[in-house]
């Protein structure tokens, strides 16, 4: 026998599944760099996150992503956390160490090299809209990074608190809380304002966030954690009103190039995770080309 058809496995596990482009990006990479390894897309239902698991652990997957609405939940199914998933208490990306799931998190990581392309978090004041898995890792970092005041605007009291408690208890930072019922109004002394929650996330492109736009000023920089679209409804609309909005291709590349450093430990897949992009942005041509 010549070669081995025993592809080793990775994949990601999320609902939905169909708008992440991930897939495009990590087998571009490893077909790139002539690695025998497949990147499975799987739509996994909450109440079956646990049988997923047990099925990577049964198949002898390498490592695995996990997206909404599994980040918080896949932690009770591992075997240990790294450092920062483990303040952040949201996993999105599961290596296998020896024979040990442990779980990492790379969005808050990727979100803020991100940002940093339009301002530096030390010392400003941040607005964060939503309190799940994704704010609470970009909460984390930005409190990591310096952030001198974060306010967490969130439609559950109880998940806002919760991710207010964590940035007052285990940061420097201080964190507080807005219980959002009512179109948000952003104050003068807000530097950043991030879009944390799913809203506007593709097929649900023209949702709109409960916020008062003409509270946007020029100069306020406004950033998105949404994927895809990569120019969201509130990018366009916080760029009409002179506010400086995130790269959002920028945000993937970097999320994906910490996931697959992770995975694998070879930083040199940055070049490769470039094409995987153009591939990302192909789709994205035929998707609007089909609206
Ligand atoms: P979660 O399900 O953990 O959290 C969703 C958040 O959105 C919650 O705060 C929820 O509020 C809020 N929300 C959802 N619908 C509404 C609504 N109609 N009105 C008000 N609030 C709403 O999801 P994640 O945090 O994992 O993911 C959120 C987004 O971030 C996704 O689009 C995902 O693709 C993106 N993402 C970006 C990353 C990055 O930039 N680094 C990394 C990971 C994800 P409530 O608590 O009240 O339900």
């Amino acid at each position: 026998m010549t070669r081995s058809f025993l592809s080793r496995l990775t994949g990601s596990f999320a609902m939905p599944a169909a708008e992440n482009p991930t897939v495009a990006m990590v087998e571009a990479a490893y077909h790139h760099h002539d690695l025998d390894i497949r990147y499975i897309n799987c739509e996994v239902a909450p109440e079956n996150l646990g049988d997923a698991v047990k099925g990577v652990r049964a198949m002898g997957w390498i490592g695995f992503n996990c997206s909404i609405p599994h980040k918080v939940a896949v932690i009770d199914h591992l075997d240990g956390l790294g450092e920062s998933a483990a303040v952040m208490r949201a996993v999105n990306c599961a290596v296998r160490r020896g024979d040990k799931f442990i779980g990492e998190n790379t969005d808050g990581k990727g979100f803020l090299l991100s940002l940093r392309n339009a301002i530096d978090p030390a010392g400003k004041t941040i607005v964060m809209l939503g309190a799940g898995g994704a704010a609470r890792a970009i909460g984390v970092e930005l409190a990591f990074a310096g952030a001198k005041r974060i306010i967490v605007a969130n439609r559950s009291e109880l998940r806002g608190r919760e991710l207010v408690d964590l940035l007052n208890g285990k940061t420097k930072t201080s964190a507080e809380l807005v219980h959002w019922r009512e179109p948000y109004e952003v104050s003068t002394e807000t530097d950043v304002v991030i879009n944390a929650t799913s809203i506007g996330l593709y097929p649900n492109v023209d949702a709109r966030l409960d916020l008062n736009t003409e509270t946007l000023r020029p100069g306020l920089v406004v950033a998105d954690v949404i994927p895809n679209p990569p120019k969201t409804r509130l990018a366009r609309e916080a760029l009409a009103r002179g506010c400086a909005a995130g790269d959002h291709l920028a945000l993937i590349l970097n999320l994906a190039l910490l996931c697959v450093w992770l995975t694998r430990g070879v930083l040199w897949l940055l070049m490769a995770v470039g094409h995987g992009l153009s591939c990302f942005m192909l789709r994205q041509m035929e998707y609007d080309a089909d609206r």
